[in-house]
């Protein structure tokens, strides 16, 4: 155990921002690591419990006492090996993860949670710092092949597993960039895209091929793949956006999030983007429809471009500053929470429905109609009731839909023939295989819409699926059943 009176003498230090003024002006990280002694005081507040459900929270496993205690101890290359033991990429989880793990700590039943994830993040960062990353490429070749279909946190989590445990691994992508989501979605601000790079050298230098703008089932034969691997991962995410399909949807000004963050994550990269007035932000007024993460990313994109005003739009209500008491530990707390991107500006409105896009007259987006809504119970059925007498419309030259995935795509998937599930993600028996022999699945395509613990959790476990279909038997880890 870090320090037996640890939780007792120490408080809950909240995420280090960098300040707004400076901030604002820049697209860097915004998230400071913490001092060292804070951190050392952080690590100590864990309790090492007999039950640590922290673990069960985490959908890694993640160790967490045990690295919480050797941060403590300082010692910290010790603390990346008990880390890396259950995760490929704590720096990603370490800066984006929701942290699972730190809504079902012990400690929360009656206080603050242990900083688990700043913990994380620290031993990675210090074992980068040091030097510790280096390539592990297999003592053994297999002489098996294996064809991961999408480079996001799943394809790459198990690419790197089966390539260690011998296999050649192929990662098709179809961008022109690496990291799924991490590279096109996720802003700058959020994750710098050199912590990506850094990653993605060590998956090279293991022996992982990778090829981009090769689109499966277009630029790529499926047929071909199948004849030349032995093995397939589809890990090409939920990409298919929710719409918005209300009158005036055609307007000039109403766009997909992933749309508008993917062109301003394209710039920063140096990619000269055709004229492109319609998808930026500046001296407009925004309006961003959902009010979930997503959002949250282009609400903090849209200030770094200078709109004019932003309103984030959400149809539930306001969620509690606590937990409620039909959500008690150690579910995960539904509370009101500020990201960063809040706290920079913006008008968060809530229990409103969007009723039309209002045109300009010339084809363009003018405002939009919302109303307000109430959440009502009849006969076992939730339903949105609008609020009479509360239709009114905002300014808006930009709206931008934000309100989540409903599934993979399908042409691929149509292409392999593999079997779908009734809410058209991809079916996989236990070991994480296909209703096609040979073809595997892994992360938001076989899940649904989720989060980067998720995907890292379901790549690994993939691995060992293809590894013991390959070889009979599997030594690589599987945290999801
Ligand atoms: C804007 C945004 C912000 C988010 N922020 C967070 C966050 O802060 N924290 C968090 O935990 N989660 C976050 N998420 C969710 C998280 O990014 C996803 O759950 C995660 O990336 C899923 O990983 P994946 O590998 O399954 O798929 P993806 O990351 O979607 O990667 C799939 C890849 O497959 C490629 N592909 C698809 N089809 C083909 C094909 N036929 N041929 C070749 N390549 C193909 C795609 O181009 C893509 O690169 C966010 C999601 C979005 C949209
Ligand atoms: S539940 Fe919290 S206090 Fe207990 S071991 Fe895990 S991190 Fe430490």
């Amino acid at each position: 155990m870090a320090k037996i009176t640890g939780f007792l003498e120490f408080g809950r230090e909240k995420t280090h921002y960098r300040p707004l003024a400076e901030r604002l002006k820049d697209w860097q990280q915004v998230m400071e690591p913490l001092p060292a002694k804070t951190l050392n005081e952080q690590a100590a507040r864990c309790m090492d419990c007999g039950i640590p459900f922290c673990h069960q929270g985490c959908p890694l496993g993640n160790l967490i006492p045990d690295w919480n205690d050797l941060v403590y101890r300082e010692r910290w290359a010790d603390a990346i090996e008990r880390l890396h033991a259950t995760n490929n990429f704590p720096e990603f989880t370490g800066t984006l993860c929701p942290a699972p793990c730190e809504g079902s700590c012990v400690l929360g039943i009656n206080n603050d949670p242990v900083s688990i994830k700043a913990v994380e993040l620290a031993i990675i960062e210090r074992a980068f710092a040091e030097g510790w990353i280096a390539p592990l490429p297999p003592v053994v070749e297999t002489g098996r092949k294996v064809a991961v279909v999408g480079s996001g946190p799943a394809g790459l989590a198990a690419a790197q597993q089966l390539r260690r445990a011998g296999h050649r691994v192929t990662v098709f992508e179809r961008d022109d960039r690496l990291g799924g989501l991490l590279r096109y979605g996720i802003p700058e601000f959020k994750m710098e895209k050199r912590v990506l790079d850094r990653r993605l050298a060590q998956l090279r230098a293991e022996g992982v091929e990778f090829r981009v703008n090769a689109h499966v089932g277009v630029d790529v034969d499926v047929a071909e793949l199948k004849r030349d691997f032995h093995a397939v991962l589809l890990a090409g995410g939920a990409t298919v956006p929710r719409d918005l399909p209300l009158p005036g949807r055609e307007l000039k000004g109403v766009h997909f999030a992933m749309e508008y963050l993917t062109l301003a994550n394209r710039r920063l990269e140096g990619d000269r983007v055709a004229d492109d007035r319609d998808l930026r932000a500046e001296g407009k007024h925004v309006v961003i429809i959902g009010g979930g993460d997503t959002g949250a990313d282009c609400l903090g994109t849209a200030h770094r471009q200078q709109a004019k005003h932003i309103t984030q739009l959400e149809i539930m209500a306001r969620p509690p500053n606590v937990r409620g008491a039909d959500n008690p530990w150690p579910e995960w707390p539904r509370i009101y929470r500020t990201s960063s991107a809040h706290e920079e500006g913006g008008e968060r409105v809530y229990s409103v429905s969007t009723k039309r896009f209002v045109d300009d007259g010339r084809g363009a987006l003018r405002g939009i109609e919302i109303v307000d809504v109430e959440l009502k119970q009849a006969n076992g059925r939730m339903s949105f009731e609008e609020v009479p007498d509360t239709t009114r419309e905002l300014p808006c030259e930009l709206a931008l839909l934000a309100m989540g995935f409903v599934h993979p795509e399908r042409g691929v998937l149509d292409q392999f023939g593999v079997r779908v599930t009734e809410r058209g993600n991809v079916w996989r028996d236990g070991n994480w295989m296909t209703s096609v022999e040979g073809v595997f699945t892994a992360g938001d395509m076989q899940r649904g819409q989720s989060l980067i613990v998720w995907a890292i959790a379901e790549g690994r476990s993939a691995a060992a699926g293809i590894d013991r279909f390959l070889m009979g038997g599997t030594e690589l880890p599987a945290p999801l059943p």
